[in-house]
């Protein structure tokens, strides 16, 4: 793509309202803007990231057999007045009435919508377990809406929900999940921590988060620092919760020998039994014919605070430095405007872009220090210079972003040249 045709103005400053470095980065390079409180509008740069992250969580979940679908944002208040949330979601539940009085809602979580729907489609101890999903907006009417997209009031999640037939059964898919949910963030380039959860207004008596370690983070953990561990997908679920951890409340204050920070909750899974599937009568037949009420179990990634969550990971004093397969684009091609050089730089463009599919060209009238800055700012993982070097001794300047590491290479070697994922 030609950075000229992009909808892009890159800030020198960071806005005033933006209190943590994600939030800055994503100003200033204009991933986002705000709409009102809370709600944003992705703009270029920000949708290519947003969809590049949901498309590695989505590779993940289809991996373990989740079924992808698409439920609507819009409820009806009816099936949440028959699981008893209508009362006590309170505040954060945004509700709507339409013109014939009937009371809707924003879906903040879709417990309710899955389990009527599987009660409508599968009625056989066959089909279980089953695994369901969606990447859909949210709302919640958060108090205190801040840092951004790191806690909006719409925002992305992606929503997983099981069914199983008995407990046994819903625990060994709440381990599938578990691990599906560690090689995921491993995938986005972040070490995940799983920590002890509350249940909060989902229910249960099992769950983890799973936390990206940021001074800047929301949550308080407290962990055994085994647990930050490149390998940690190689562990069973067994040692590795055999291992303590804990967030907010459920930390026990008399843990001496454990590390005690604060992170940023990425994930979150439940296993809550039927406290769903009962009050909603849903059932399936057993082999004997008896009615079975499901185990289910619910599974959220916050796909948009991910966004956030990895530059306050990845970033330095220049902007932010994206992993490759995160990256609004791979490659940026950084060039006079004036230069005389036009044949070639095309030719390497159209190398470059028959191998990869996002390749950037840096053509706007701008001078070369203030492209490389902005190519810096937005955090593409290689920067190639076709300037001076180029013309004088035919050598492109390769620039990757995660060391600043420098290379010149020739058009030819180019060609040949692998610019890889590497860890930033
Ligand atoms: P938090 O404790 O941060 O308020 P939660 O426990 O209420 O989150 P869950 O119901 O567990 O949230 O939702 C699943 C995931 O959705 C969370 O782990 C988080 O990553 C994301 N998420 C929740 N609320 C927000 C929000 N207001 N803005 C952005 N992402 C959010
Ligand atoms: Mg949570």
């Amino acid at each position: 793509m030609r950075l000229s045709n992009l909808l892009f103005n890159s800030l020198k400053e960071s806005p005033k309202e933006a209190k943590i470095i994600s939030h800055q980065l994503m100003l200033r390079s204009s991933m986002i803007r705000q709409h009102t409180s809370g709600i944003y509008t992705w703009l270029p740069l920000g949708y290519k990231v947003l969809k590049n992250i949901e498309n590695i969580i989505r590779h993940n979940q289809n991996k373990i057999g989740c079924n992808e679908m698409l439920m609507s944002t819009i409820q009806s208040s009816e099936l949440w007045k028959k699981s008893g949330r209508y009362t006590d979601y309170g505040k954060e539940m945004l509700r709507i009435t339409d013109r014939h009085e009937n009371e809707l809602l924003y879906g903040p979580t879709n417990e309710e919508v899955i389990t009527d729907l599987f009660s409508d489609y599968v009625n056989s101890y066959k089909a279980l377990p089953k695994y369901l999903y969606h990447i859909q907006w949210k709302f919640r009417d958060e108090i205190r809406p801040r840092f951004g997209v790191m806690r909006g009031r719409e925002f992305l999640m992606k929503d997983a929900y099981s069914f199983d037939l008995t407990e046994e059964g819903a625990f060994e898919t709440y381990k599938i999940f578990f691990r599906s949910y560690l090689k995921t963030f491993l995938d986005l380039g972040l070490q995940p921590i799983p920590v002890k959860a509350a249940t909060g207004a989902i229910g249960g008596d099992l769950s983890h988060e799973f936390q990206i370690l940021a001074s800047t983070g929301e949550s308080e953990l407290a962990y055994d620092s085994k647990l930050v561990d490149s390998n940690l997908f190689e562990k069973s679920y067994e040692e590795i919760t055999s291992m303590y951890s804990a967030s907010d409340e459920m930390i026990d204050k008399s843990k001496s020998d454990v590390i005690v920070g604060r992170g940023i909750e990425v994930g979150h899974i439940f296993n809550f039994g039927i406290k769903y599937t009962k009050p909603l009568e849903c059932y399936v037949l057993n082999k004997d014919g008896k009615r079975i009420t499901p185990h289910m179990g619910s599974y959220g990634i916050g796909v948009s605070r991910l966004t956030a969550a990895i530059i306050e990971a990845f970033h330095d004093e220049r902007g932010i430095k994206w992993p490759i397969n995160i990256a609004p684009f791979r490659i940026n091609i950084v060039t006079q405007s004036n230069f005389d050089l036009n044949e070639d730089i095309k030719n390497i463009y159209n190398i470059l872009t028959s191998k990869y599919n996002n390749i950037s060209l840096d053509d706007r009238d701008l001078s070369m220090g203030r492209k490389i800055k902005d190519s810096e700012l937005i955090g593409i993982p290689w920067t190639l210079i076709i300037g001076n070097n180029y013309k004088e001794k035919g050598q492109v300047e390769v620039i990757r972003r995660s060391d600043g590491d420098k290379v010149f290479l020739s058009k030819q070697e180019i060609e040949n040249f692998e610019f890889e994922q590497y860890t930033p």
